[in-house]
């Protein structure tokens, strides 16, 4: 039983809120974002937005593991496993190491150049860590999250797996696919209380492309075109990542949610 001293209203669990603030015929129960008691892996965490979404998670309450590739260093203070998304079995051997009750699929890489430029070994190491390592990744945190009956999933596609992007082809197929596998997993592995859900961002200042967003060639083509008029923080795609994590969002699960200022909603 929980008491809200704002609305004067006492939640009994499973029962309608009653109290002189409650709306008769609500069902209402309390809103909780605590994730105390929850293991968090997060993938690429060494460096950029995967840095610092391992940070927020610990910081919300969550025993919280930096994935980090052989010899990387993860956040300071924050435990750290080693994992190479290309090496299902050095994947899986971390995965099984921490049985994460929250994952958080955020390694990824990508490319910039015209599709008549690609070659096959750049495509497959892209589609290796992006799409290939991240659905292993997820099968490996699915098992053990099935024997709890309960897990968080949270792949980090990206506006590049909603909208076509020039000098993108093999960055948006994968990002594509991880959306579409999203859903897939979210279908399989909803009944048995996994969540599957992916958090799209668009163009975020990190520490390594902090300069490259300042060019004003980039600010003339990119930031012109995005409706708030400035480029994403990891804080606001952090904020996403939290929700989706947290007893929230329990009927939230096969979706997308797009971090992206609006960017693709022309
Ligand atoms: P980043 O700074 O390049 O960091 C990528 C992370 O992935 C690094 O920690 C890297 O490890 C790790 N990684 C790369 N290959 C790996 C592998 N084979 N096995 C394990 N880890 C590997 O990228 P970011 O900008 O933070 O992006 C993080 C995620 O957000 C990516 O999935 C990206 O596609 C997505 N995203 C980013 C933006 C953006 O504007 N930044 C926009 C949309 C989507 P090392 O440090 O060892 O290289």
């Amino acid at each position: 039983m929980a008491y809200n001293p704002i609305r004067n209203i006492t939640y009994i669990k499973n029962k309608s809120p009653v109290g002189p603030g409650a709306t008769a015929g609500t069902l209402m129960e309390p809103v909780s974002f605590d994730l105390n008691g929850q293991v968090a892996l997060v993938t690429g965490a060494g460096r950029g937005i995967g840095h610092d979404l391992a940070l927020a998670l610990a910081t919300a309450g969550s025993r919280t593991v930096a994935g980090v590739r052989p010899r990387g260093q993860g956040p300071g203070g924050l435990e750290a496993v080693e994992l190479d998304l290309r090496d299902g079995g050095s994947t899986r051997a971390a995965i099984d190491k921490v049985r994460p009750t929250i994952l958080v699929n955020n390694a990824g890489v990508g490319t910039n150049h015209d599709a008549l430029d690609a070659t096959e070994d750049e495509w497959n190491e892209l589609l290796d860590v992006n799409l290939r390592g991240l659905f292993f990744a997820c099968q490996s945190a699915a098992r053990h999250m099935v024997e709890r009956g309960y897990g968080r999933i949270i792949n980090i596609s990206s506006q590049a797996g909603h909208v076509g992007i020039k000098r993108n082809a093999a960055y948006c197929a994968s990002k594509g696919g991880v959306e579409a596998l999203t859903k897939v997993l979210a279908l399989e592995w909803g009944p048995r209380g996994i969540t599957v859900n992916a958090v799209a961002p668009g163009f975020i200042r990190t520490t390594v492309n902090a300069e490259a967003l300042d060019r004003p060639e980039f600010v003339e083509e990119v930031i012109a075109r995005i409706p708030v008029g400035r480029a994403g923080t990891t804080t606001e795609v952090a904020a996403a990542v939290l929700f989706l994590a947290s007893p929230a969002a329990s009927f939230v699960n096969g979706t997308s949610v797009l971090v992206d200022g609006g960017w693709t909603a022309q």
